[in-house]
């Protein structure tokens, strides 16, 4: 298994695809094929724990790292790490209707199960691949990506961390996660502006040529851990697939079912990789992508026709405040066939007049799998109120979006099938816009006043992680401009 690029054709091994990040033209790699489940491999997936069901799937994608390499790596990233014995368990809601709980790692959002694996797998990978060099990540980040990252990659040997965040984007909670990141290799900076200047921004970087002469005469390299990175994405595949033997050892999903899956969306990255789990025999019926007032995704969904020239609205679920959806150039490639002409064709429309359109034809075949929708803030609200008051069921303002968008899906289609939710915060890290949705009383100002009220009113524990934060010193206080980038990083690097 060799990987390409969504651009133009290349062949690079996994270790590369995960070391580089990126293609050199900008685009993204991607697995020449989709390897599939042998006869009888998924039933055999169900009697086995969550780490046996990673090492099988990452054996597939990831051909040149050593079977022992896999085991290691799966056993540092999810023994010990997460609040829970599974790190993705299912809490049922109804009989059809089940959230997948992602957020139960050390920076309470779903981001944590690819990137507490994605730093061991990457060292391994660049030991092979650029020996000689030292490792710099660059990071562009809407809240949780940005802490996820850190947490993995903090006092990491043979590699440093450069994490860019929108300065006005992010949560309190989110952004204090970042600015008290510990660790020798750890650098944070804000940027004036939004989370698409922070992504152009690295995006840029990375295939600036005379950025990468000097990185590489002072033996460094960039590396990404954003989800354009292929390390990131096959890490996700394995908990939906988790998520259907969970169902099936308890009964609660029939071998002959079909199951749909709902994914509260930004980058993409998350629902591609339920995509990618239905291409190798999971048995998944309908992609449901939910986005908030950002509303972009839906639009495409809806129309074939994506475009950025727009608003963007700052909303209570920022991890999804985007406009340009990185992965979806990965699905973009594989709705045409592999044809790389014409996704980069696409892509330079994108650029150039920030919009482009599919074929009728490719559109169709789009919305056989998928379905698009969206909810605004105070829907969100709603929906969070409605779990708690029906269910005593607490979820954050991201699952909240899909939650709503779900029930809009099964008003129009009618479609009964089973869902999983993608859960993908922990409530308490947004718990600004969550206590007012359940909780009519005086709302305190004090963002740690606020978590612990949200602990009383629902009489949930604070994840301990959250619990300490106000208490550690702020060790990054950079805001630059979303020009000075470039400059940030050599000064960072070459000085
Ligand atoms: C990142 C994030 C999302 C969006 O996921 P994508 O893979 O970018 O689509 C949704 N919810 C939360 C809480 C996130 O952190």
């Amino acid at each position: 298994m060799n990987y390409t690029g969504t651009r133009s054709a290349c062949k690079v091994s996994a270790s590369l695809a995960i070391t580089q990040g990126i293609a050199s033209d900008g685009g993204l790699f991607v697995p020449e094929y989709f390897p599939r489940f042998q006869e009888g491999e998924l039933a055999r997936l169900i009697g086995m724990d969550y780490r046996g069901r990673a090492r099988v799937i990452l054996e597939k994608y990831l051909a040149d790292f050593p079977e022992a390499e896999l085991e290691e790596c799966v056993t540092k990233a999810y023994c010990g790490t997460f609040d829970d014995d599974d790190p993705a368990p299912l809490r049922e809601i109804d009989g059809q209707t089940f959230l997948l709980d992602l957020w139960h790692g050390p920076t309470c959002a779903f981001k944590d199960l690819a990137l507490q694996l994605l730093p061991h797998l990457l060292t391994k990978a660049a030991r092979r691949t650029m020996p000689e060099k030292e490792i710099v990540i660059l990071v562009a980040t809407s809240g949780d990506t940005g802490k996820a990252a850190l947490e993995g990659f903090a006092d990491v040997p043979g590699v440093r961390i450069i994490v860019f965040f929108p300065e006005k984007g992010v949560s309190a909670i989110q952004k204090l996660q970042m600015t008290t990141q510990t660790g020798n290799n750890v650098c944070v900076c804000a940027i004036k502006g939004n989370f698409d200047d922070a992504q152009t921004g690295v995006k840029s970087i990375f295939s600036d040529r005379k950025m990468a002469a000097e990185m590489a005469s002072h033996g460094l390299a960039f590396s990404s851990a954003n989800s354009i990175n292929f390390g990131r994405l096959v890490p996700q595949i394995v908990y939906y697939v988790s998520a259907w033997c969970d169902l099936m050892k308890t009964g609660r999903l029939k071998p002959e079912t079909k199951f749909n899956v709902a994914v509260p969306t930004g980058n993409f990255g998350n629902i591609l990789a339920a995509v990618y789990a239905k291409r190798m025999g999971l048995p998944i019926a309908r992609f449901i992508c939910a986005s908030n007032r950002n509303r972009i995704l839906t639009d495409f969904i809806r129309t074939g026709v994506y475009d950025r020239n727009r608003e963007f609205y700052v909303t209570t679920s920022p991890s999804m405040d985007i406009l340009i959806s990185s992965n979806l150039e990965r699905m973009l490639y594989h709705l045409h066939d592999g044809d790389c002409a014409e996704v980069a064709r696409l892509m330079t429309e994108l650029k150039t007049k920030g919009r482009y359109g599919i074929s009728r034809g490719r559109l169709g075949e789009l919305q056989s799998e998928f379905w698009g929708g969206f909810c605004d803030d105070a829907r969100a609200a709603a929906a969070i109120r409605k779990l708690f008051a029906e269910r005593r069921m607490l979820c954050d303002t991201h699952t909240a979006v899909a939650v709503d968008v779900l029930e809009e899906y099964r008003k129009e289609t009618l479609d009964t099938a089973p869902c999983v939710i993608a859960s993908t915060a922990s409530a308490y890290k947004f718990a600004p816009a969550v206590l007012p949705a359940i909780y009519d009383g005086p709302v305190p100002e004090d963002g740690f006043e606020i978590i612990r009220k949200l602990s009383q009113v629902t009489g949930t524990p604070v994840p301990p992680p959250l619990a300490g934060l106000n208490a550690r010193p702020v060790r990054h206080d950079s805001c630059i401009e979303k020009t000075a980038m470039a400059d940030f990083i050599a000064e960072k690097l070459f000085k």
